[in-house]
């Protein structure tokens, strides 16, 4: 055994009722949810099982949620792990718990495997300082070849994440790997008026929030970036004793993300 267990098993209690927009990405993981449900059903007919699917988009704006909701949405376990983590810690272990991951995920199949940060492990072969034979390569060998090693009626569903889909190994977007991208795109203004509202649920808001004004003046925001958005108006709300959320708290709180924002950016230039 490989030490400690890195990668993470859940039961998932999100559902796409908590994915705002992403509308054309839900509906093309809706044939993978139906197909976890009643597995079955389609590979009694010879159906070609979907195997792994590529969630492709940048930091924040909702592919690990989406991941999680296909597995609430398909009741089924949910395995995850962030690639950088197969090779962070121990040299030689990486293609282990590669190994360790898919066998336990195929024991309670059927189920769901997500490799967030794919581009960590997935990066072109050869490229690296090691010279072709380093622990990266190792692991993304092994990952390869679990993909392929599946036999034809495992019920098990590969989902993985990257920002990075251009520095991939080919290998990996062969026919029975990640052959099928799903795109998840910054929102428009719509969409993040439909994250705000998801995030204001539990939130008390005053009468004069207009979470449409909110979503318009916040372009570049990420759902990631929203969900703070939200969460710092209650913290300003409550340090003011406010009863409930106004909307100069949601405005001064989008104020000062947009500042952070704007000092990354001076500081990275
Ligand atoms: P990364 O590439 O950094 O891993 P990601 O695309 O996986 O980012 P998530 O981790 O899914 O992003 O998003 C972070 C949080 O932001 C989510 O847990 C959720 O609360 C919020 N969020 C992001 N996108 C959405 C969305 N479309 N609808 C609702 N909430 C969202």
């Amino acid at each position: 055994k490989s030490g400690a267990r890195l990668y993470s098993r859940e039961t998932s209690s999100v559902t796409f009722a908590d994915v705002a927009g992403l509308e054309e990405a839900k509906q093309e993981l809706t044939e993978i949810v139906e197909f976890l449900r009643n597995p079955k059903k389609f590979t009694r007919l010879g159906g070609k099982v979907p195997r792994g699917v590529l969630l492709v988009g940048p930091p924040g704006t909702g592919k690990t949620l989406l991941a999680r909701a296909v597995a609430g949405e398909a009741g089924v376990p949910f395995y995850s792990i962030s690639a950088s983590q197969f090779i962070e810690m121990f040299v030689g272990v990486g293609a282990s718990r590669v190994r360790d991951l898919f066998e336990s995920a195929k024991k309670s199949a059927p189920s769901i495997i997500f490799i967030d940060e794919l581009d960590a492990v997935g990066r072109a072969r050869g490229t690296g300082l090691g010279g072709g034979n380093d622990e990266r390569e190792q692991t993304l060998n092994q990952l390869l070849s679990e993909l392929d090693g599946f036999d034809p009626h495992a019920e098990v569903v590969v989902m993985s994440a990257t920002n990075r889909p251009d520095v991939l190994d080919t290998a990996l977007l062969r026919p029975g790997r990640f052959d099928r991208q799903v795109v998840v795109d910054r929102p428009d203004w719509r969409a993040r008026e439909q994250i705000l509202r998801v995030h204001t649920r539990q939130v008390p808001l005053a009468e004069d929030v207009d979470l449409m004004v909110i979503a318009r003046g916040t372009p570049g925001m990420c759902g990631a970036d929203l969900e703070s958005l939200v969460n710092e108006a209650a913290l300003i709300a409550a340090r003011e004793n406010s009863p409930n959320v106004a909307m100069t708290h949601m405005e001064r709180a989008k104020d000062r993300l947009l500042m952070g924002v704007e000092r990354k950016l001076v500081l990275s230039e």
